[in-house]
């Protein structure tokens, strides 16, 4: 079954302009912007320009340059939110949620970038 993309979701939406985001980088494949509920200090989304639904399709589907880019952004922002462990920072989590067991509310691939407390273990104990 292939990936179909749905340009109604909301990060589309921001991408075309049509809902405002806190944007924290643009290059010319990807945007960053500070999730709209936080769950740390640091939280920000990192989404690639391209109708990708989730992160194996982006990986399978998208071309070298969008991922290059797509993954040199969350290195930029990482800096740019001074939470680089090996840089004076204290350190960060990606999650890229995928799908119904990946519990993806949005479906437009996204990267979230967590940092600024100590986020726990990776997952809740069953
Ligand atoms: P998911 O569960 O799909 O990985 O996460 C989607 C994220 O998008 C959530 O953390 C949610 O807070 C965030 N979000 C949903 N709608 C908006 C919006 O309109 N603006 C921003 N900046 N973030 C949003």
């Amino acid at each position: 079954m292939a990936y179909e993309y749905d340009d109604q979701n909301i990060f589309a939406k921001i991408l075309r302009g049509e809902i405002p985001n806190d944007t924290v980088l643009e290059t010319e494949h990807t945007l960053a912007f500070n999730d709209i509920a936080p769950q740390a200090p640091v939280h920000v989304l990192v989404i690639p320009k391209g109708p990708y639904v989730c992160h194996d399709h982006f990986a399978l589907s998208a071309s070298e340059a969008q991922i290059a880019d797509f993954t040199q952004a969350i290195g930029q922002v990482c800096r740019l939110k001074g939470v680089q462990p090996g840089e004076g920072g204290n350190g960060f989590r990606l999650i890229s949620n995928a799908g119904a067991d990946g519990v993806q509310e949005v479906p437009h691939m996204h990267v979230h970038i967590l940092g600024g407390r100590d986020l726990g273990r990776m997952l809740a104990q069953e």
